[in-house]
């Protein structure tokens, strides 16, 4: 059994990160989607609401039977060994990414020998967007529809309200 642990805050999830998880789904036997709980990261959504709006996104997608949703506290090597998860899932959007995921990937390796990270490019569609630039343009009044789901776009609308 492969399984990969695609981690991140998704505050929220985007097309961008939909769009990885669709990819390595069919090359993973299970994959875990872990959002990370990060008190010293400022969050828009709770972690219960960015969990829920994943677990909605993926049912829609029907990717729910080999995808799971949890979150975490604490080292990812720490829930990676816990987990038995050898592999853990990044994605590379522009050179501006590329050194902080080096050197998280490299600190991860040092901790914990037995995980490698695996690199995905992000589509072209989509490789310019962060779940930041998203809440930015929603905020200022922008047509984000085309990089977030439609539940993920409710849920903006009802904290602006
Ligand atoms: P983090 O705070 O850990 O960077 P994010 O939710 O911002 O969490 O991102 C989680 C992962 O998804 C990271 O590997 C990030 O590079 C990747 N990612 C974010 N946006 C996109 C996108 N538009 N396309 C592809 N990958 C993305």
């Amino acid at each position: 059994m492969k399984i990969a642990l695609y981690p991140g805050s998704f505050d929220p999830i985007t097309m961008g990160h939909l769009d990885i998880i669709k990819r390595i789904s069919s090359i993973f036997d299970t994959i875990i989607v872990g959002v990370i709980n990060n008190p010293n990261k400022k969050c828009l959504f709770s972690l219960e609401k960015r969990k829920e709006m994943i677990v909605n996104v993926l049912k829609v997608e029907n990717l729910l039977k080999k995808i799971s949703v949890d979150s975490f506290d604490g080292l990812l090597i720490d829930y990676s060994r816990k987990k038995n998860i050898n592999v853990v899932i990044r994605g590379l959007r522009a050179t501006s990414d590329f050194e902080y995921e080096l050197n998280l990937s490299l600190m991860n390796k040092e901790l914990y020998p037995k995980l490698e990270t695996f690199f995905l490019m992000a589509a072209t569609q989509y490789s310019f967007i962060s779940s930041n630039l998203i809440k930015e343009v929603f905020d200022f009044g922008g047509d984000i529809s085309k990089y977030v789901s439609p539940i993920v776009l409710e849920e903006l609308r009802k904290i602006k309200k």
